[in-house]
This record gives structure tokens, C-alpha cells and sequence, in this order.
């Protein structure tokens, strides 16, 4: 392609960007679009990136005709300005990168409840950490990519994942498997707990230790952190005249399923003593786990 030439076929491998005619009228369409937020006299507008119409972030590029557009979308366009098919070469839009630090607008989880402003620049860390951001499903076992709010959540758990749903903040659980030695095709089994208002999601697992196979149950807060504290919650597994218990504070679903196993945050059973109190010819894992949950 030639310097300062115009560049015309790049872009049709990326399905994305099909034909420049469609991004142009999608560019003009845009600007008739109610935004939730206030639009300062057009600016937020321009900040947004015509190609992927996400917000842009330093640095913000432009071609030598002026169109703007995000460092993520440059990089996809093989130099070529998808509004005016002019080589874009390396130019930087200061003035447009000066203007958005002067902006001010709300968190984007809004709607969600949270009512916070923030200066352009410091708006997307608030929204990464922000309390009302939607939360994971706590489902393990499965990748599952759906997010929501806790009622929402609870409900996907319930129908999609097919999750028992109890009520009362102590249970009495008996957990079944034939072939307890294929600790690789682990055992995922997760219950919702309904107490004080509030849900919890038991797991139990199995998983290697190390060397050593293991089981492990634990129990998180669908909820932050902060409130997750104000609970505590005991284990207890046994048989045969012994028992071992755990006592502990569930963690937030905000923490992955895998940290909380990794860190070994609940009750750990090795598979023989699991087997031991399963009783019988140990060829059958039968596991009784006795539980409460209460505020502190
Ligand atoms: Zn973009
Ligand atoms: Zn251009
Ligand atoms: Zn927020
Ligand atoms: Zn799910």
C-alpha cells in the first residue's frame, strides 16, 4: 500500500467491518440514540469510538483527516481510516484526550444503583470494583458466563443449573458417589442455601492436594464481602465415633470458586478418611456433612 494513498479492500476479512458505507451510516444513526447519560454538549458522544462505539481511553488516535478512533480498533484496521479510507499513520488526538479529563459522568452500573460520579479517566477502575457491577454465576464445574444480580442469579441457578434450593440456616447433607476414586472427573455439587434474607452456596468437591485426594465443602455469600463478614458458618463430617469440623466466614461469590478452593478456605477431608467414614467396603463414598450458618 502505498504512503498517503488511499487504502480500499483491507478491511473485508473482518466481518466486523463489513463494507465502510454500513460503519458510516451506523456513525450517523448513533448520534440519535438516547444515551443514559448526560451528554455534555456532545463530547461524551465524541469520545465514543465510531468503529466499536466503546469508550475511547489515551491514546486516542486520529487520521490526518481528523476522524477519531480507539487504540484497540487501529489496531484492526491495518492503518487504513475505515470513515475515509485514508492511511492513518501515528497520530495522536491530544485535544480530544485533554477535553475527556475534564469530564465528569456517572458509574455505568447506574441503573443497577450506584449513583457516583467520576472524573473520564478514573470512571472504568470505579466500574471494574464498583458494588453494584453484576456478579458471576457461582456455578462450578461448568464455564458459564452468565452475570446478573442476586435474584437473577438465584433463579438461573435454580432453572438452568437445575441447583436445590433450601431453606434454613442448618442443614444435614448426604453426599453420594459410586466411583469416589476418579477424583479427576471431580465431583461438583452446589446448594443454595436461603437464611436471614440472604443466600449461600455450599460446595462440595473433590480435588488433588498436592499429591493427595481430597474433598473439600465450603460455603460463599451471594453478596460483597463487607456483609459476608457479619456471618459465620460451621462443618462437620464424620463417622465411626470421629468427626472433624470446620468452622469459618463465608467468602463472596466476588471470589472465584477456585481461589477459595486453592486457599483451602473450608472443610478438607482426605479421600481415605472420607472413605473411612463412608463406611461399608469403602468402594462408595457416602459423606453425612452436618452444617449451620449464623450471624455473628
Ligand atoms: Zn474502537
Ligand atoms: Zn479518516
Ligand atoms: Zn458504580
Ligand atoms: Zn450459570
Amino acid at each position: 500500500m502505498a504512503r498517503g494513498g488511499v487504502c480500499k479492500d483491507v478491511i473485508e476479512s473482518h466481518p466486523k467491518f463489513l463494507r465502510y458505507d454500513d460503519m458510516i451510516i451506523k456513525t450517523t444513526s448513533r448520534a440519535t440514540e438516547k444515551h443514559s447519560v448526560p451528554s455534555n454538549n456532545g463530547v461524551y458522544e465524541l469520545l465514543e469510538c465510531p468503529i466499536c462505539t466503546k469508550l475511547m481511553y489515551p491514546p486516542i488516535h486520529q487520521c490526518p483527516n481528523g476522524h477519531t478512533l480507539c487504540s484497540n480498533c487501529k489496531l484492526r484496521v491495518h492503518d487504513c481510516c475505515p470513515t475515509c479510507h485514508s492511511e492513518l499513520g501515528n497520530i495522536r488526538c491530544l485535544a480530544l484526550e485533554k477535553v475527556a479529563e475534564s469530564l465528569e459522568l456517572p458509574c455505568r452500573h447506574q441503573t443497577l444503583g450506584c449513583h457516583d460520579i467520576f472524573p473520564y479517566y478514573s470512571k472504568l477502575k470505579h466500574e471494574q470494583n464498583c458494588r453494584f457491577r453484576p456478579y458471576i454465576c457461582p456455578y462450578a464445574g461448568s464455564e458459564c458466563s452468565i452475570t446478573g444480580d442476586i435474584p437473577n442469579l438465584v433463579a438461573h441457578l435454580k432453572n438452568d443449573h437445575n441447583v436445590d434450593m433450601h431453606d434454613g440456616c442448618t442443614f444435614n447433607h448426604r453426599y453420594v458417589k459410586s466411583n469416589p476414586h476418579e477424583v479427576e472427573n471431580a465431583t461438583w455439587m452446589l446448594t443454595v442455601f436461603n437464611c436471614y434474607g440472604k443466600q449461600f452456596c455450599l460446595h462440595f468437591e473433590a480435588f488433588h492436594l498436592g499429591m493427595a485426594p481430597v474433598y473439600i465443602s465450603f460455603l460463599r455469600y451471594m453478596g460483597e464481602d463487607s456483609e459476608a463478614k457479619n456471618f459465620s458458618y460451621s462443618l462437620e463430617v464424620g463417622g465411626y465415633g470421629r468427626k472433624l469440623t470446620w468452622q469459618g466466614v463465608p467468602r463472596s461469590i466476588r471470589d472465584s470458586h477456585q481461589k477459595i478452593r486453592d486457599s483451602q478456605d473450608g472443610l478438607v477431608i482426605p479421600r481415605k478418611l472420607a472413605l473411612f467414614f463412608s463406611g461399608g467396603n469403602r468402594k462408595e463414598l457416602k459423606l453425612r456433612v452436618i452444617g449451620r450458618i449464623w450471624k455473628e
